[in-house]
Parts: structure tokens; C-alpha cells; sequence
């Protein structure tokens, strides 16, 4: 019920996790910016004033800092979430990946038209433009048929990557960072360690699509074991699509879908060990129809609904009365919903740690560096005015202690820089507490 609501809504989605951590940190980055600038204006004046008072090399290098923070901020508004679809060619990939982007988006049943990486992603333009590796041309494709046309029209290899850029603003997923790739179908000849290096390194999700009239195959594995070895911990789901195929044999259902299971449990658990059967039975294998589930989603084959999914906007009462007479089509709608969320959840949480933990770490590295190089510095010029003290008991040199006052820091000054650094340490830690 709710869970439902939510996705339908966009209120709520799981993939909320990454966009709002990813505001977060570059909300952190611009205190850390700012902290940074006044701190290195502070550093050049003491070096000015005082240079016992600080090392050379730690000048320098706090002066090189303002540029470091610089292009972690530009980092984190490129970082996203990356899913890479698998499996055989006409398993039904593409039809997954449409029925996840609520629009026909990819071409469907042409095989030869997926036959290299498809990379989507989102543009804060209006017009979709397709990036062909070697072209320096972007080709604006105004529906699907134009994709189809752009890409046959080339001679590609099964290792390049073509890149549909499409309107954030028509696609959810794609406006919350998600990308998405699909690749060439996978058989024996494959270069399964070049994918891997090329493609999938900075993958956050697998998503194995297996049709339920076969089996996973060999190559299939291979590619996954590949995975596993590269990457610790690999997150794959496996999607058994055409669960439709089905409906004209109820009685056979439940024991085919145990014979499935039986065998995706086995490889995960046991040949990858990924995770226990139990999670990996409830939240790692599905039982779908991609067709179906795009069908609901988006009734007329020719457009694209500009807001993605709006239950309002389209009346889904005719296909859903002639649907509802199909047998388990309920059910599957139901479970690819139930993926959709585990996958949601899955992939901002891992990106969350994978991406942000490491600017988290940079960040509290650099504002270590500055308050321990700010805090010798104030330990420095108290020692020294207690020695100037000192010697001005002994002297009654009063010009000696005013003259090293004017070169100390002012106090207002001193408060500012502590000020900034407790409030970043602070939501440093918070931000860090909340991943
Ligand atoms: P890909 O090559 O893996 O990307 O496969 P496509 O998505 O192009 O699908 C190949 C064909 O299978 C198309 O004609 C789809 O309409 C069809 N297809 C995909 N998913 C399903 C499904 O769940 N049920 C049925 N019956 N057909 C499907």
C-alpha cells in the first residue's frame, strides 16, 4: 500500500537517501570553502607578521587546499548512482529499463541496436541528445524511432558506449542520479575483464535479466564471478522476466518458480556468497514481466508522458480490466513494484557509502590540517607571549610586549576561525552519523 503510494507519488522514494545526503555534503563543502578561504587569509598574514610562528611547507600547503576543496565540490555534483543491466540479448533488458523509466526510452526487440554500452543519464536541458563515441556531433532525438535510427545508423563496438542524455525533468529516476546502463548481450566471445574495467567499476547495482523459459547461463555467471572478484560485495538482483509466459500453465507456477529460485539462491549464496538465502529469496530475486509492467505504466506506445508516472493523468482502466483477467498479473505487477523498491533502497544506500564516505574522509582530513595548524599557531604566540612577559618583568620593556601583541592575532579573529571549525566538525560528524 504505502510503499506503492510513494513511488507513484515521488514523495517519498528511497533514492531520497543519495539526493539528500549529496545536498548535505555540498552544503558542507561551501562551509569547508569558506573555513578554508579565511583560514589561508589568517596563514598569509601570520606568515607576513611571524614566520616562527608557522612552517613553510604547512603554508603551502594550506594555500594549495582552497583549490582541492574546489574540485571535490565539483566531484560530488557529478557523483550519481550507476545501475548496469546483463544478460542475454531478447531476455528483455530494454523493456525493463523502460518499464523502471515509466517511457519507451530504449528501442525493444531489435537486436542488433543494443549491441554496444547504452549509457542514459540526465540533462538540465529540454531536448534529448544521443553522444556517439567517435562523433563529435550530438544528435537531438526527438522520440524513439530517432534513437533507433541514430544508432544503426553507425558502425559501433560492443565495448563502446553510446550516451542518451535525457530531460531530467520528464524522468524520475533520472532525475534523482540514477544512470543507467544496458550492454551488448552477453555470449561465450564476450571480453567480460575490459566490461568490467571499462563499465562497471563505479557500478552501485547489477541487475541479471534472465527470461523464465531459460536458465542462467555460463557466460552469465562468468561475468558475475568477474564481478564478484573486482568488486567486494557486488549488489545483484536477478529479475526471471516473462512470468506472463506463465499464465497458461497455473498448475506448473509454483513449482517452476521453486526450481528458479532453487537454482539463482544456489549461485548467489552459495558460488558468490553474497548474502543468506533469506535475503537473498526475499529481496534479491524477482519474479516480473518487464512487458506487463511497462504496459501499466505507460499506455500509448508512441509518446512519452512528460511527467513519468502519474496515475492521474492516464486512464489505465481499460488495459487494467483486460489485464485483470490474466492470470497472477496482479501478483507480478505487485513484485516488480517490490523490486523496484528493494532496488531503490539498495543502490542510494551503497552509493551513499561508497561515494560520500571518501569526500566525508577528505573533508574531515582537511579541516583537521587547518585546526591543528591554527591551534600550534595560537599555543605558539601564547608561549611566546608568556616569554615576552617574562622578559618584560625582567626589562619593563613595554614597547617589546605591544609590538608582539600587534603581530597575534586579534581575538575577534581568532573567535571567527573557531567558530567555522566547530560548526564543520560538527556537521561533519552529523552528516557521517546520518549515512
Ligand atoms: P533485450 O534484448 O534484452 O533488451 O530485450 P528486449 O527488451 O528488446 O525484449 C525482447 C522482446 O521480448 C521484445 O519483443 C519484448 O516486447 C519482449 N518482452 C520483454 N519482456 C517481456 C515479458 O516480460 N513478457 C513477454 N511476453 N515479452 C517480453
Amino acid at each position: 500500500g504505502s510503499i506503492r503510494q510513494n513511488n507513484v507519488t515521488n514523495g517519498n522514494s528511497p533514492l531520497k537517501l543519495f539526493t539528500h545526503a549529496k545536498m548535505t555534503i555540498t552544503d558542507i563543502f561551501k562551509n569547508i570553502a569558506s573555513f578554508v578561504n579565511d583560514s589561508s587569509i589568517y596563514l598569509a598574514d601570520v606568515m607576513k607578521s611571524d614566520k616562527e610562528l608557522l612552517a613553510i611547507d604547512k603554508y603551502k600547503d594550506s594555500q594549495q587546499l582552497k583549490e582541492r576543496v574546489n574540485r571535490i565540490l565539483s566531484i560530488i555534483s557529478r557523483d550519481h548512482m550507476k545501475v548496469v543491466f546483463f544478460g542475454r540479448t531478447s531476455n528483455g533488458k530494454s523493456t525493463v529499463m523502460n518499464a523502471m523509466l515509466r517511457e519507451r526510452i530504449l528501442p525493444v526487440g531489435m537486436g542488433h541496436t543494443t549491441n554496444c554500452f547504452l549509457q542514459i543519464e540526465g540533462t538540465d536541458k529540454m531536448e534529448a541528445v544521443v553522444l556517439i563515441p567517435g562523433s563529435e556531433e550530438l544528435k537531438s532525438v526527438h522520440n524513439l524511432s530517432s534513437i533507433s535510427n541514430a544508432l544503426s545508423s553507425e558502425k559501433l563496438d560492443s565495448d563502446s558506449l553510446v550516451k542518451i542524455l535525457w530531460p531530467k525533468e520528464k524522468c524520475r529516476l533520472i532525475r534523482d542520479d540514477v544512470v543507467l546502463v544496458d550492454s551488448p548481450g552477453i555470449d561465450v566471445s564476450t571480453n567480460l575483464d575490459e566490461w568490467i574495467e571499462k563499465y562497471c567499476l563505479d557500478a552501485d547495482v547489477f541487475i541479471l535479466v534472465i527470461s523464465a523459459e531459460s536458465t542462467i547461463t555460463v557466460s552469465e555467471k562468468k561475468f558475475l564471478h568477474n564481478v564478484a572478484q573486482r568488486l567486494s560485495n557486488p549488489n545483484i538482483f536477478i529479475l526471471m522476466n516473462r512470468w506472463d509466459a506463465t499464465a497458461n500453465e497455473p498448475e506448473m507456477v509454483e513449482s517452476v518458480r521453486q526450481q528458479h529460485l532453487d537454482r539463482g539462491l544456489e549461485f548467489l549464496c552459495d558460488e558468490l556468497n553474497l548474502c543468506d538465502r533469506k535475503e537473498a529469496s526475499e529481496n534479491r530475486m524477482f519474479f516480473i514481466s518487464a512487458r506487463e509492467a511497462l504496459l501499466n505504466r505507460n499506455t500509448d506506445p508512441s509518446t512519452s508522458p512528460r511527467s513519468g508516472y502519474n496515475e492521474g493523468e492516464v486512464d489505465f482502466s481499460e488495459i487494467n480490466r483486460h489485464n485483470d483477467d490474466f492470470p497472477g498479473y496482479r501478483e507480478r505487477l505487485h513484485e516488480f513494484n517490490k523490486f523496484e523498491h528493494e532496488f531503490e533502497k539498495c543502490i542510494s544506500k551503497t552509493a551513499v557509502q561508497t561515494k560520500f564516505q571518501q569526500h566525508t574522509n577528505r573533508g574531515k582530513e582537511i579541516i583537521t590540517f587547518l585546526c591543528e595548524t591554527i591551534a600550534n599557531i595560537i599555543n605558539r604566540s601564547q608561549t611566546n607571549k608568556e616569554e615576552y612577559l617574562t622578559k618584560l618583568k625582567e626589562t619593563e620593556d613595554k614597547n617589546v610586549f605591544l609590538e608582539h601583541e600587534l603581530r597575534s592575532m586579534t581575538d575577534s579573529a581568532k573567535e571567527r576561525i573557531r567558530h567555522v571549525s566547530e560548526d564543520v566538525y560538527k556537521r561533519v560528524a552529523q552528516t557521517l552519523n546520518d549515512e
